[in-house]
């Protein structure tokens, strides 16, 4: 998008951004955030509050992003503050254990059944690039399955995209991963039940783990189909390799429980962040307890960090989880559903096809009128719609993800007041989308 087309209306987060490339490539410390996709001036935020984020030219957005998923209480919780502050008036890292990790685990475990044993690192690339490890030691087996569209961190073996066909060993997507790093993830198209069953005859007793989004985010919003995770569950087992469900984005938010919460189906391990974390970079990977006990200390497969299980952090996390309840849940969803319900009512109108995928609360508009399955399905939409409504909800206060390959979020803080200006914000939107060209 051209800079005439979205002309800046934000010099204060413009002369940021201006300094911001100066000293960090392309200005940004994760990429998405630089509006690339979108165009335009990246909005420097300055303070959130509830349902509301503040930028630097003093301009109030509802959030329906929500940090990429962990603020799902709003913005600046009294309680998790309250928590955070305590924690920090007793120091901010010891670097031995300490009481918040063990209480931060024993919530966890108690709240997702299969989670036997659970290890805290800080971000969840850590945790799936441990998570895939610990499948290679526990197995002695070097090749991973991932789904094209399934996005697990900016782990090497992980950032293989898909090659064409069944099976494909994947070329390396970003110069810096090696071939081999490559070679060993077998990339294959997602819900596609059958490719999973021929990469397992193709190559027997050489898969370590599959790994997989619990249900996708990081293409938009694309659900699982009914026994897709059973199905890849039910394939790792026949074949004795491991099955790994990401619940990154998933875990906390779609319920109590996460996306196992939904489904029910039993991973051998599983990793987890984003709400975990109340906003602070605290993560997890765990699972059968046999598996984890081949972790260092305890086993051969060696693992650690200098700040895992920050005690800040933990506080956050677990005074978030605290709060998050049976009632907490229902809001969230309850809130979900009203903006889908806004959102599809206004598309409507004007006119566009559009589809609305739900998992739960997490939910992402596709500009398209074919159901999308898998990537290929998400890269057909009409992407040019999703910058024109982008950009005119962006005009009138409303903050969406700068892509339309990622997933919306919502936050039990969204009251009827934030409802209220998506409501109002929606129509010229829906408008803005109808009139955009390719
Ligand atoms: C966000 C995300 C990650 C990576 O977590 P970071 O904390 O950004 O490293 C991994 N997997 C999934 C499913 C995610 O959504």
């Amino acid at each position: 998008m051209s800079e005439l087309a979205y002309p800046y209306e934000a010099p204060a987060s413009q002369a940021l951004f201006d300094r911001a490339a100066a000293v960090t490539p392309g200005g940004v410390n994760s990429p998405v955030r630089a509006f690339r996709a979108v165009g335009g001036t990246p909005r420097f935020m300055v303070s959130g509050r509830g349902p509301y984020l503040t930028d630097a030219d003093g301009r109030e957005y509802v959030d329906l992003v929500c940090s990429w998923g962990p603020m799902i209480l709003g913005h600046a919780h009294p309680e998790v503050i309250a928590a955070v502050q305590e924690a920090v008036a007793r120091g901010t890292s010891f670097g031995t254990p300490a009481e918040g990790e063990v209480a931060l685990a024993e919530e966890m475990t108690a709240r997702v059944a299969p989670l036997e044993r659970v290890r805290l690192v800080s971000s969840g690339t850590e945790a799936t690039m441990s998570a895939i490890r610990l499948a290679r030691g526990f197995t002695r087996r070097t090749k991973v399955i991932k789904f094209a569209g399934c996005y697990h961190g900016h782990v090497d073996s992980l950032l293989a995209a898909a090659g064409s066909g069944v099976a494909t060993f994947a070329l390396p997507d970003t110069p810096g991963v090696t071939g081999a790093q490559a070679s060993d993830t077998i990339v294959l198209p997602y819900n596609d039940l059958e490719a999973v069953r021929a990469a397992f005859a193709a190559h027997p007793g050489e898969i370590a783990c599959v790994i997989t989004e619990a249900s996708p985010g990081n293409m938009g919003v694309v659900p699982p189909l009914p026994g897709f995770n059973q199905g890849l569950k039910d394939a790792c087992a026949a074949d004795g390799a491991l099955f790994v469900s990401d619940e990154v984005m998933t875990g906390f938010r779609t319920s109590r429980a996460g996306w196992y919460g939904v489904e029910g189906v039993v991973p051998d391990l599983m990793t987890f962040g984003k709400v975990m974390g109340g906003g602070f970079p605290a993560a997890a990977f765990g699972g059968r307890a046999d598996v984890m006990a081949h972790l260092a200390p305890a086993g051969p497969v060696y693992q650690a960090g200098t700040l895992s299980g920050n005690p800040v952090a933990t506080a956050a996390g677990l005074a978030q989880l605290r709060l998050l309840d049976d009632a907490a849940y229902a809001r969230v969803d309850a809130v979900s559903e009203r903006v889908r319900g806004l959102v599809t009512e206004a598309l409507t109108k004007e006119g566009v096809a559009h589809r609305l995928q739900t998992a739960a609360n997490m939910f992402s508009v596709f500009f398209t009128d074919r159901p999308v399955r898998d990537y290929e399905d998400a890269k057909a939409q009409e992407s040019f719609r999703y910058t024109a409504f982008f950009h005119s909800l962006l005009a009138n206060g409303v903050y969406l993800p700068p892509s339309s390959f990622e997933s919306w979020f919502v936050s039990a803080a969204h009251d009827d007041e934030a409802l209220q200006r998506v409501a109002d914000a929606l129509p010229a939107a829906a408008r803005a989308a109808a009139e955009a060209t390719a």
